[in-house]
């Protein structure tokens, strides 16, 4: 039986071989949820889905795509806000 705080849907559970060969069960944090546009709500692409705690030790470019606004807005909706930039 897991532990009491580890009886709860939060956490996923996954099937691990150990190197003696026995296959255990670990229980992990849920992944969060996929990087939306913050405009039109689109899923972002180039983004990294992995917890805070393990995203410090990765680098910049592995976070985000490397264009103004990236990582923040969709190609389309910075491709549209710089046109209005230039308007301004
Ligand atoms: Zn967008």
């Amino acid at each position: 039986m897991p532990r009491p705080k580890h009886r709860s849907r939060s956490f996923r559970k996954v099937f691990r071989k150990v190197p003696g060969g026995r296959t255990v069960l670990h229980l992990q944090k849920q992944k969060p949820k996929m990087a939306h546009c913050a405009q039109c709500g689109a899923v972002l692409k180039g983004m990294l889905r992995k917890r805070a705690s393990l995203l410090r030790n990765v680098s910049k470019t592995k976070k985000r795509v490397s264009r103004p606004y990236g990582g923040n807005l969709c190609s389309r909706c910075m491709r549209l806000k710089m046109v209005e930039k230039a308007r301004v």
